[in-house]
């Protein structure tokens, strides 16, 4: 992730990542009370580094504060511009950042006290792979959101993520699928789903997920390319003889499953529209307009 020549922005300045501290005595690392964000840049086709919905990330970081009650006094701008030069600063275009906002050396962090900020940056490739996925229900829930605020990107929430991902890994899946509280499939533990039914795409409402932006991406998709989808609650039983399927996330990007509990889904990933997602999705990357006309044209 880092070695000797990797700059930070850390409360404001650029400085080494070798040369950053924290505290034993932070809140977040005791507790997991901190948030976070997961962004990508790109290298848009005319060369330019451009972060994808870098507002929109940088909202939901603010949001995710907020709802913990962690101070919080950044502005989207001052952020984002900051984003954008750790990136210089590092020689990075296609890349991982990773805002962290932690807790002070105080363990009751009392009022008036600030939190820290720092924005990290690397390369990463996507971080499910680009093999069709092997995906097995988890044993573990996501969590209730009446005890958490789920739709906030908080670190302590990942504990949950970590346990569902290893599970998976030691039954020899690639990747867990979570159920909610009530039995109703949730999400991956770093990504959002879409199932593919006869034409139409389904995805599991609000409410018991975290909110992901690839996810209103792809709904904003399907609106601009008439892609019929539906926001509900669904099954496992439901979607086991779906089309297709796919997860989907800023690190993931868009995925697709070849199997859900060894159950395979069966049609062709060329000929699914969860393929036409995909594409879409990496064109919309890239800025790379000309592309998505074609496949919708059929041109391609
Ligand atoms: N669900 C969870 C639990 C996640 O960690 C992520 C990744 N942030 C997502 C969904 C997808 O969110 P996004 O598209 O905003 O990256």
């Amino acid at each position: 992730y880092y070695n000797q020549n990797t700059f930070i922005y850390f409360n404001g300045s650029y400085i080494k990542a070798a040369d950053a501290t924290t505290d034993l005595y932070s809140q977040t690392l005791h507790y997991g009370y901190g948030v976070f964000e997961g962004i990508r840049s790109y290298k848009t086709v005319t060369g330019q580094t451009k972060i994808f919905k870098a507002e929109a990330h940088f909202e939901r970081l603010r949001q995710s504060a907020l709802a913990l009650n962690l101070p919080y006094t950044y502005s989207v701008e001052e952020l984002i511009e900051a984003s954008y030069k750790v990136l210089a600063l590092n020689d990075l275009q296609d890349a991982y950042i990773r805002p962290l906002v932690f807790a002070p050396a105080n363990m009751s962090f009392a009022k008036n006290t600030v939190s820290h900020i720092a924005i990290e940056a690397w390369r990463m490739e996507p971080f499910l792979g680009n093999k069709m996925l092997r995906v097995v229900t988890s044993s573990f829930e996501r969590p209730n959101p009446k005890a958490f605020h789920i739709h906030a990107k908080a670190t302590g929430h990942y504990v949950n993520s970590i346990l569902a991902s290893q599970e998976a890994k030691q039954k020899g899946f690639d990747e867990a699928l979570l159920l909610d509280m009530h039995g109703y499939i949730a999400e991956a533990p770093g990504a959002n789903v879409f199932f593919e039914k006869n034409g139409t795409l389904f995805t599991p409402q609000l409410g018991n997920i975290l909110p992901g932006i690839t996810r209103a991406t792809i709904l904003d998709l399907c609106s601009e390319l008439n892609i019929p989808v539906k926001e509900t609650k669904l099954k496992l039983e439901d979607i086991y003889h779906a089309d297709a399927a796919f997860f989907c996330g800023t690190a993931a990007e868009v995925i697709g499953i070849e199997s859900l509990d060894n159950k395979p889904f069966t049609k062709p990933w060329a000929e699914t529209i969860s393929r036409l997602i995909q594409t879409s999705y990496k064109n919309l990357i890239t800025e790379n307009q000309k592309t998505i006309l074609n496949e919708v044209l059929g041109t391609e």
